[in-house]
């Protein structure tokens, strides 16, 4: 008996789509990636329920002819390739003709789309679950918006399967921050339910990173630049003092596409190695271009990982360059290399002609020579802990090399503080954060809020290692929605985590804490709880004593931010207080409390 039928294109589909669109986040992909290979030079993302209930794009590209808008639906219909050789030269993101005809199975899709020559109107195309429904003229502006609603609709099984909103719009904003990293030269719109969640100008790489990073990020970005006959590499990596215990911040792309490569990314582990404690992580914002034929992107669809013809060589050229960039820029603070006129500079000064900024290098700063661990150096925090049995399942000699460092560089600090006398007399207090005290040497300057930030960390690391913090119980307990990795380092952590007065049940989506440590204030829960999360799920296999460190360090975050000195009657405690502390001249995250301003410094600022 003959049993094999055809599939029906719709059910083969719906197949390619079970591949190709895994959640929300994939649409949202897929419709970037369209814009950009369109040639938009603005693209707009509107975000309904994390994509649940809709995801619209619009672009000003290329758009499409009334035939192509009809057509383009129809699986393995692409614009992209023609021949067979056009696969090894392929300048374009997307190429396969899978992605709309994938969408379309599975939800209610309206796209409206006019040509960029077309003077008249534009074409409508409506398919639901991969019938159309309309195909008729529209009014419409050139350039192409699609708008998917009702993702798997017609697929219960994978509705139901789609994680917290929470979850998916984390989804769908790294994906975005993906293609928008990548195209710095195009303007980006990302809004969720209404609110904006980005608004991003075109223009360089620099102010985009910033743009999504955050201004802070700035200071911290160490460009990189190496050009071979091979590949040219060009970029980003961060400063190693902005190392996070998170991963996150990484990104490698090749010819503007976002990739993952544990080679490459070994080798960017090796340019940092003996520069930041052994299980933080550098972030990077690494570009290759590179021959189209030497690459091999046609491994899967939703697959990130791309094939490289001369990995080795490459990998070689990253390492000696993330070096030398590393060496060369260990300048003083923040300067920037290619900073646009249209960012940062005040409108005043927008006309003045440039000056060349002045680089101040310093020529004995060797990054990779070997940090130097003094035996029995660990700070207090590490003592305490290693007393009580934490840190040491494991080899904890990073750590204590991480704060062997941080001990090296108190030193000086220290005596230069206790060879000041009169440091207590005439302060003032700037911003209610900077406290000015006239000393020997000039001006003490002293970070209140790092400095409440150590008592804290000492305070309650000492509480910690012989008992219980004390724990209020939630008249409300806090429900959080929480995807399986995160549910589960919250589980593996239980015990460490009722000690500092967490207690919490389990369940299939989630927590449900019970209790918060009491220091924790009621309108900080939530943030408190999130980055504990972020804490415990950021590293693999934390180290008990570094895990402690890391929890206690955000409690100590969290509690510190509504702390301000109140009276001038205060200051005199506060100081007091804070000299008990046995390294007082750094905070629980490795930055100095103090600075002085000596009187040098301040001559050759007049
Ligand atoms: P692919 O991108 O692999 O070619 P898709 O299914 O994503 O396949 O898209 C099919 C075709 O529809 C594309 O090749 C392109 O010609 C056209 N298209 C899709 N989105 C857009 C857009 N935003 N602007 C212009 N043309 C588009
Ligand atoms: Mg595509």
């Amino acid at each position: 008996m003959d049993i094999i039928n055809l599939l029906s294109e719709h059910i083969s589909n719906q197949i390619a789509a079970g591949e190709v669109i895994q959640r929300p986040g994939s649409v949202v992909k897929e419709l970037l990636e369209n814009a950009i290979d369109a040639g938009a030079k603005s693209i707009k993302v509107h975000i309904k329920d994390a994509g649940r209930t809709s995801i619209l794009i619009q672009d000003n590209g290329s758009g499409m002819s009334s035939k192509d808008a009809a057509l383009c639906f129809t699986r393995h219909a692409t614009s992209k390739l023609k021949k067979v050789d056009d696969l090894f030269q392929l300048q374009t993101k997307g190429f396969r003709g899978e992605a709309l005809a994938s969408i379309a199975s599975i939800a209610h899709v309206t796209l409206k789309t006019k040509y960029k020559d077309q003077q008249d109107t534009g074409t409508l195309v409506e398919m639901n679950g991969g019938t159309p429904m309309r195909n008729e003229e529209c009014i419409c502006e050139q350039g192409t918006s699609i708008e998917v609603k009702n993702i798997f609709f017609n697929v219960p099984a994978r509705r139901t399967f789609l994680k917290s909103d929470n979850v998916e719009f984390t989804h769908i904003r790294n994906e975005f921050e993906r293609i928008c990293l990548a195209h710095f030269e195009t303007s980006f719109i990302l809004t969720h339910n209404g609110n904006e969640v980005y608004n991003l100008n075109a223009g360089n790489l620099r102010k985009r990173i910033t743009d999504v990073l955050g201004k802070k990020s700035n200071e911290n970005l160490v460009p990189i630049e190496e050009k071979t006959d091979i590949v040219t590499i060009s970029g980003f990596v961060g400063k190693p003092e902005s190392a996070k215990k998170s991963r996150g911040m990484q990104y490698f792309f090749v010819n503007n596409r976002f990739f993952k490569h544990s080679y490459f990314h070994n080798a960017v582990s090796k340019a940092f190695e003996q520069l930041i404690p052994e299980k933080s992580h550098p972030s990077y914002f690494i570009f290759f271009k590179i021959d189209t034929a030497k690459i091999d992107v046609n491994i899967h669809p939703t697959k990130t990982e791309i094939n490289f013809e001369e990995g080795k060589f490459i990998y070689t050229i990253l390492l000696s360059s993330i070096k030398q960039a590393l060496g060369k820029y260990n300048i003083s603070p923040s300067l920037d290399f290619d900073l646009e006129t249209s960012f940062d500079v005040p409108l005043s000064h927008k006309n003045e002609p440039p000056v060349e900024p002045e680089i101040k290098i310093d020529p004995s700063y060797n990054p990779f020579s070997k940090f130097e661990t003094k035996k029995g150096n660990n700070s207090g925090t590490n003592k305490a802990l290693n007393k009580q049995g934490f840190g040491q399942k494991s080899d904890t000699k990073e750590w204590e090399n991480f704060y062997a460092i941080r001990e090296e560089h108190k030193e000086g600090q220290i005596q230069l503080i206790e060879a000041e006398d009169d440091y207590s007399k005439n302060k003032y207090l700037v911003k209610n954060r900077y406290l000015l005290s006239n000393v020997k040497s000039g001006i003490l300057i002293i970070d209140t809020h790092r400095a409440k930030q150590r008592m804290l960390y000492d305070e309650m690391m000492s509480t910690f290692v012989t008992k219980p913090l004390s724990a209020q119980k939630l008249m409300f307990p806090l429900q959080l929605e929480l995807d399986q990795n995160e549910i589960d380092s919250w589980a593996e952590s239980t015990t460490l985590l009722s000690q500092l007065g967490f207690h919490f049940t389990i369940e299939t989506e989630g927590l449900k804490i019970e209790s918060l440590p009491s220091c924790v204030a009621e309108k900080d829960s939530n943030i408190c709880v999130q980055n504990i999360t972020n804490s415990l799920s950021g590293t693999e296999q934390p180290e008990r004593g570094e895990l402690a460190h890391a929890l206690i360090s955000n409690l100590v975050y969290v509690v510190s931010n509504n702390f301000q000195i109140k009276s001038d009657h205060e200051i005199e405690s506060f100081i007091n207080q804070l000299f008990t502390c046995e390294d007082h001249s750094f905070c629980p995250f490795g930055k100095p409390i103090m600075q002085t301003l000596t009187i040098e410094e301040l001559t050759t600022k007049f």
